[in-house]
């Protein structure tokens, strides 16, 4: 057995109140809000979004206000105390952290200084960026869904250019998305759909004049999921008219095009590149950790960080060794969310001295949403083999929704998710299926 941590005021500071982050600062707040521990969650932006909704956000299918949850007002609910700020410097030796200045999206005026917060305990939850590879023009020309704001950029960019064609002013609206994994794939079946709301809702007239391509150098779309989940999932995109471009990379992106590997360009005003994931810069100035290759911070079978220690790292930002074959944890919700289930109960144990035993994922199966009623699932077939049981159309959606479902219960408790799952439902009632401003 440990030995007990000091029993006065142990700090513990989680930074990054995402998928993973948001859920452990909840359940640690709850459980030790008549502790002698104090949560405090750090994070960016003043407000959370689950990052798996943000293809619907840039579809605009949702707004991102409707669905955040405000961190001032859920950590007094919870337990937790709320800083806002981006984490920029780690001193392990000293214990702190260092925040940056907040300023005023308005003014530019300064609204909080830097600061220096001490820890007894850290844990790192960042998420990750979508990895831009260095290839020339990524960053200058492509959406990317990292975060809610990026969202709403393409959100506006597509409304424009919709508006634009209905105006007679664009031929066509074209669109071109480098990456087939789950967030390739679901966006552009959520444009789809977008695109023929807003022509029932808005008589926008572009509904016929959209072309959506998605480059991938794979040979098949959601390389990750099971052959035959994936050949599903590319009937439904042929259906809904994508133009899937396999086996082809993409080594420069200009204004109007992207340009594949080996010739040839996919003309397109819009780009959203949904390809690979890396940690945030910062994480590479942070002492004392050790990173692996595609940036993300190396930790142990109990999440601690290698190399320092009262620091923990979890969710995307993690490369947590994996039990099943030799390489990390995805870097998914799913994982996330059993990574905070984890440290909560892993964090309060540490407090009197005693340790719990390893992390081990359990794959829970993949959901990728592929439009309104439509959705590809597969989960593990309880067999030796490895193999999948599929799961398709509305059933399949169902099983999708749920998920984020999920993810409100474990943030607000099953009545107060459940009047949210309602309100969403009401809400739909009398507002138009898609953001038309
Ligand atoms: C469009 C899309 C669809 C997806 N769909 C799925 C899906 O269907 N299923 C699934 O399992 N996964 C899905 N994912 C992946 C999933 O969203 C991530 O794996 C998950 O959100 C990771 O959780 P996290 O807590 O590690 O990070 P995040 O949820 O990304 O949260 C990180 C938090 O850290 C904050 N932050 C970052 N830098 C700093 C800093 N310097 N200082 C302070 N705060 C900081 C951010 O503001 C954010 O709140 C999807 C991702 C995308 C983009």
């Amino acid at each position: 057995m440990a030995t007990p941590l000091p029993a006065e005021r142990h700090r513990i500071i989680i930074v990054g109140g995402g998928a993973g982050g948001l859920e452990l600062a909840t359940r640690l707040g709850h459980r030790l809000r008549r502790s002698a521990a104090q949560v405090t969650l750090v994070d960016r932006n003043p407000a959370h979004l689950w990052k798996p909704r943000l293809h619907e956000v840039a579809a605009g299918l949702i707004g991102s206000g409707d669905d955040e949850t405000n961190y001032l007002a859920h950590g007094c609910v919870h337990g937790f105390e709320f800083m806002l700020g981006g984490l920029n410097a780690l001193d392990p030796a000293t214990k702190t952290i260092t925040l940056d200045p907040v300023l005023s999206p308005d003014t530019g005026a300064e609204v909080l200084g830097t600061r220096v917060l001490p820890y007894d305990t850290l844990v790192l939850a960042l998420g990750s960026r979508v990895n831009d590879f260095n290839i020339p023009g990524v960053l200058e020309y492509c959406h990317m869904l990292d975060s809610p704001a990026q969202a709403m950029r393409l959100q506006r960019e597509f409304l424009e250019a919709a508006i634009r064609v209905g105006a007679g002013l664009l031929d066509r609206v074209r669109v071109g998305i480098v990456g087939a994994g789950a967030t390739g794939v679901e966006l552009a079946a959520e444009l789809h759909h977008a695109v023929h709301a807003m022509e029932r809702w808005g008589g926008l007239g572009a509904a016929g004049k959209l072309d959506i391509t998605l480059v991938d150098m794979a040979n098949r779309i959601l390389p990750a999921v099971d052959p035959a989940t994936s050949k599903h999932a590319m009937k439904v995109l042929e259906k809904l008219g994508v133009n899937v471009v396999l086996g082809k990379g993409v080594d420069r992106v200009t204004a109007d095009a992207l340009h594949l590997s080996g010739g040839g360009i996919v003309p397109c005003e819009i780009k959203v590149w949904a390809s690979g994931v890396a940690g945030h810069d910062v994480i590479g100035s942070l002492k004392g950790l050790t990173l692996s290759a595609g940036k993300r911070i190396v930790v142990d079978d109990h999440l601690a960080c290698v190399g320092v220690s009262d620091i923990f790292a979890m969710g995307d930002c993690a490369a947590a060794p994996s039990h099943i074959g030799k390489g990390t944890v995805p870097p998914t919700a799913q994982a996330a969310h059993q990574q905070a289930s984890y440290l909560t109960k892993a964090l309060e144990r540490r407090l009197v001295g005693e340790t719990v035993g390893p992390f081990l994922f359990k794959p829970r199966g993949t959901l990728v949403s592929l439009g309104i009623n439509e959705a590809a699932c597969e989960f593990p077939a309880l067999r030796r083999d490895n193999s999948v049981f599929p799961a398709y159309g509305t059933i399949a959606k169902l099983l999708y929704v749920s998920l984020y479902h999920m993810h409100r219960v474990a943030l607000h408790g099953w009545l107060r998710a459940t009047a949210l799952f309602i309100a969403d439902r009401l809400r739909r009632t009398t507002l138009p299926p898609v953001k038309l401003h």
